[in-house]
C-alpha cells in the first residue's frame, strides 16, 4: 500500500489547528449538531489538536451574526460571489475579533446558503484566513466541518474512497497520511 495513504497515521509531534465558530441568524438550530466535536475526535486520532472558540462551538448572542437571508450565490458571476463571501468573512471576523484568543484561525460559519451542497469553502476567499460555511442540514456522519477544513487546507475530493473525509457523501470517518500532514501545515495550523 502507498504509505501516504495509510489511515492510521499519527503525527510524531502533536500539531494544533485553530477554528472559530460564528452562526448566522438564519441558522435555525441551537448548536452545531456535534460537527465540531466529531472533527476534534477524528483529528485527535492523528495527533492534531483542534482548538475551538468559543468552547464547545456554542451558539450565543456573541457569535451570532445578523444575516436573515441565505448567503447568495450567483452561478454566472464569480466576481459577485467573491464580494459576497469576502463580506461575510469580514463581518464574521469583526463580530468576534475582540474575543478570539487566536492570531491565526479558520472561520467556520454555520448558516444557510444558496450554493448547492452541505458545505462550501469558497476558493475566491483563498487559503489565508479561510472561510468554511456549513449548512444546518448536515450529513449524519457529522463530518461536514472537517471536510470543509480539508478544503481550507487545499485538499481535494477523494470520491473513489467512500470512508475518506474528503469524499463528497455521507459515511466518512477516515483521513489518509498525506491529508493529515497537509492539514497540519495549513495556514490555520500553529506550531
Ligand atoms: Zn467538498
Amino acid at each position: 500500500m502507498d504509505p501516504s495513504k495509510v489511515t492510521t497515521f499519527k503525527l510524531p509531534k502533536r500539531a494544533k489547528v485553530n477554528i472559530i465558530c460564528v452562526y448566522l441568524s438564519n441558522y435555525f438550530l441551537n448548536d452545531d449538531q456535534g460537527e465540531v466535536a466529531k472533527a476534534k475526535s477524528v483529528l485527535d486520532n492523528h495527533n492534531i489538536q483542534l482548538e475551538v472558540w468559543p468552547q464547545g462551538a456554542a451558539k450565543t448572542i456573541n457569535n451570532t451574526l445578523n444575516y436573515p437571508d441565505p448567503v447568495p450565490h450567483d452561478p454566472y458571476d464569480d466576481a459577485v460571489n467573491k464580494v459576497t463571501y469576502t463580506d461575510l468573512l469580514t463581518r464574521a471576523r469583526s463580530l468576534v475579533s475582540s474575543k478570539v484568543p487566536f492570531s491565526v484561525f479558520a472561520t467556520v460559519v454555520f448558516g444557510q446558503f444558496k450554493h448547492v451542497g452541505i458545505g462550501i469553502t469558497p476558493p475566491s476567499v483563498g487559503l489565508v484566513t479561510p472561510l468554511c460555511i456549513v449548512s444546518p442540514n448536515g450529513n449524519s456522519d457529522k463530518m461536514d466541518v472537517l471536510h470543509e477544513l480539508g478544503h481550507a487546507s487545499n485538499l481535494h475530493h477523494e470520491d473513489g474512497i467512500a470512508k475518506n473525509f474528503m469524499n463528497g457523501t455521507n459515511g466518512r470517518s477516515e483521513m489518509m497520511r498525506f491529508q493529515v500532514e497537509k492539514m497540519a501545515k495549513s495556514w490555520f495550523a500553529v506550531a
